[in-house]
Order: structure tokens, then sequence, then C-alpha cells
């Protein structure tokens, strides 16, 4: 498979990089109870249930793979474990600031969306050290209450720690606290703690088997959720962010004109507006509904942004302001640069200290890409990009974008781009071409 990833970082060789090998340990004792503090509260406040399924008589060690939709993950997961403790995957931007404290609670740092072999040797030595590691192969807090594709390497990865496999998957995370506007909304969440493979059986699956079983279970919706539960939402602010999400109208399919306030999103360009009711579904004011469920205008989005690719004309462009993390010491601010997502993938050009630099990603390099609405509720929106040495915050300074698209955009051209590789080979193999 054709993969391109080109960085010329001319002065930036002599900065410290975030060192992804260091050996993981198990998380001090002594810290245990403050992490045990920090979780059980919000368990106990908004009387979250776990119910588990098959788990009489797992002990670590074993993987457990959990759904993501906002810290409270985290938190939920740390009770559903109790008293054993984890060893979790988390991002670089988590580390800021305090890598020390979570090293000592014995987190493994990770680039996202990145292949990366230190990871493997690290929750291999997790394993060896008898814990439980915790990854959220999602690896973003999901855009609209429901699942994201997860990588394929997950199976392979499965086979070689031989362990087993627990899925734990929450539902009214994302309810509670929307990607699109954190909060805290008191919603009363539920979680299903699950043994999906005994490691005993491992060797009877093939990584595509594994890979098949993980994505059964962890096919959650949680507006569904919602509205099969009755779970209520009564602030009035509720739809205020959707429009991150839903950035294209359906009545008169302009983009990047959709906009919210209150408990309503409505399209700036031919003036349709829709409610969010209380129990999360849309209704258009005084004319037909397109979509009443968000998670199926979201699919929608996607719909029209593969069509584009399958006529070869997705391309954006716009400048944006650069800000790598190289380390846990903070951002780099790398000024302006020219940001360009098109059929040939990813493509960062930008100068820094008098000298030039340049990334680029193919669109095969990557299944997906990390976005964040109101970056750390001061920066705007954001794409990142990673390599195994940076990451690059972009973060498009134009009117008219929408960093959802340029992640859906990612996704559909990868599948484009290995569909149509598999197909190709499979006419060279059986000699159709
Ligand atoms: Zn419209």
């Amino acid at each position: 498979m054709l993969q391109k990833v080109i960085i010329i970082m001319s002065d930036n060789e002599k900065i410290k990089r975030f060192d992804l090998n260091k050996r993981p340990h198990k998380p001090l004792f002594l810290l245990m109870p403050v992490i045990w503090m920090m979780c059980f509260p919000d368990y106990w406040i908004r009387r979250a249930k776990i119910k588990k399924e098959d788990m009489e008589g797992i002990k670590p060690p074993f993987l457990m793979l959990c759904n993501h939709n906002a810290f409270l993950d985290f938190k939920i997961a740390s009770v559903a474990v109790f008293p054993y403790r984890t060893n979790n995957v988390v991002a670089v931007d988590g580390f800021i600031k305090r890598e020390w404290l979570l090293r000592a609670v014995g987190c493994l740092v990770k680039r996202k969306f990145t292949n990366d072999i230190s990871l493997v040797k690290n929750l291999l030595r997790v394993i060896q050290n008898k814990n439980i590691a915790v990854l959220y192969p999602e690896a973003r807090y999901s855009l609209c209450g429901t699942n994201a594709v997860l990588p394929k390497s997950l199976g392979k990865l499965v086979k070689l720690l031989g362990v087993d496999v627990v899925t734990f998957i929450c539902h009214g995370h994302h309810i509670n606290s929307p990607f699109w506007n954190l909060g805290n909304r008191g919603v009363k969440t539920t979680a299903e703690m699950k043994l999906l493979i005994r490691a005993q059986d491992l060797d009877k699956l093939t990584a595509d088997e594994i890979n098949d079983k993980i994505n059964d279970a962890f096919i959650y919706d949680d507006f569904a959720w919602q509205k099969e539960n009755g779970v209520k939402i009564i602030d009035a602010n509720r739809a205020e962010g959707l429009h991150k999400v839903l950035y294209q109208c359906p009545a008169c399919e302009t983009e990047y004109q959709m906009d919210s306030k209150g408990n309503e999103i409505f399209c700036k360009s031919c003036g349709k507006v829709w409610e969010m009711t209380e129990f999360g579904e849309l209704k258009a004011k005084n004319e037909i509904t397109e979509f009443s469920h968000i998670p199926d205008w979201y699919e929608w989005e996607r719909e029209q942004v593969r069509a584009e690719i399958e006529r070869g004309r997705y391309n954006f462009y716009d400048k944006v302001i650069v800000r790598s993390l190289p380390n846990s010491s903070g951002y780099i601010d790398l000024g302006i640069a020219d940001f360009v997502h098109n059929m040939d993938g990813f493509l960062i050009k930008g100068e820094y200290n008098g000298k030039p630099y340049k990334m680029e990603k193919s669109p095969q390099s990557l299944y997906s890409c990390h976005i964040e609405y109101e970056y750390l509720g001061k920066y705007g929106d954001c794409v990142d990009i990673n390599t195994l040495d940076d990451t690059y915050y972009c973060y498009p300074q134009g009117d008219s974008f929408s960093v959802t698209k340029i992640a859906l955009a990612t996704e559909e051209m990868y599948k484009y781009y290995t569909e149509n590789s598999e197909i190709i080979q499979y006419a060279l193999k059986t000699q159709i071409v």
C-alpha cells in the first residue's frame, strides 16, 4: 500500500520528543486512593449502572477495549475494574505539564492514528506485569454518540497479547457531555462490561474474525439509547454546538452555513430551523423533517462527501495556524501555514524560524484523523495530524470550513482507495485485466 509521510523540520531536530518507548509500570499503589477518589463520586452521584456479563473469575491480565465519548469513560472504567489497577493508553495532549503524574499512574503515551510499534511492545509489558491494558480503539471522542471506525490492526494486536478480551461500552456519556458542547448534564448512565473472547479461543480465530467480533461489540448509538430509555435533557441550550457536527443543510445542501442557539439548529442560507427536543430528536419548524435522528443526518453528510470523492472533486484549502506538540512542555507556535486536503491526502507547508517545513500524508496512510471543536475553549476548531515524532494542530483561519467534513473525507478517501486497490489486486490475480 502506498504510504507517504515526509517531514522536513530542519530546526526542530534538537527538540526533545515524547519517549514513546519508555517502559510503563504498574500504577503506584500510593496514588490509587487518589484515583478512586476522583472516580467513585461521579459514579455514585449519577447513580451509574455497570452490568457485567461472563466476567465471573476474569482476573488480570486482560485487555479491556472501551468506547470513547467523554472523560467520564475513564472514571467509570476505573470503577468497573476496582480494586485492580489499569494501564491506560492516553493521547499526547493529555500529558501536557503532567507527564510524571500520568506515567506514575501507569499511562502509556500515544500519538493518534499512527502505526506505533513501541505501543505494542509496551502493551505486552503491561500484560507481562499481570495488569489490565485499557485501550480506547476509536482513538477519539465520538462526534455524535455513535461508534467510530476501528483500526484493522486491532485483531493482530489481540492475537499477539494473547489474553482475555473484555469490552466496556458506556451509554449516555455523549448525551451527558457531547463532544460539541462539553459540560455535565447529570445523565444517569449505564455501562456494559463483557468478556468478548477467552484467551484460549484466540488461536482458533483469525485476526479478521477477531476484528468482526470487536466491531459487532462496538456498535452503539447514544441518541437511540436516549430515546429508548426516555432520558430527558431539559437544558435550554441543549442544541448549542450541534452545527459543528451537522455542518451541511439537508434542505438546501449548503455547507458551512449551519448555526445553533438555545435548543435550535438552523441554516443561515435558506433559513430552515430545527428544534432539538428534550429526548434528543430533531423537528423542523413548520416543514418536513429530513432527519429526526441526529446520527442519520451525520451519515447523510458522509454520503455527500463520499460522492464528491468518487467524482474526484474533493478539495479543501485554507491558511492555518499550526501548533506542534513534540513533548509534554506545551505547544510550539509554528505560525501560519498552507493547508491542503484533497485527493492526494494532506499537505501542510509553512515556515518556522525562517526555514521551510512540510508534512505530507497520503490518503492510504490515514484511515481516520482526529479533530477538535473549540479546542481547550479558546483555540477554535482544529485537525491534528500526527507522525511518530510530532503532532501538528492545524486551525483553519477562513470562515468556510468544517473539521467534521475533513474527518469524514479522510475516512471515506481511505476506504475509496483501499477498496479500489483490492478490486485492482483481485482483477490482476484473476487475470481479468
Ligand atoms: Zn439550508
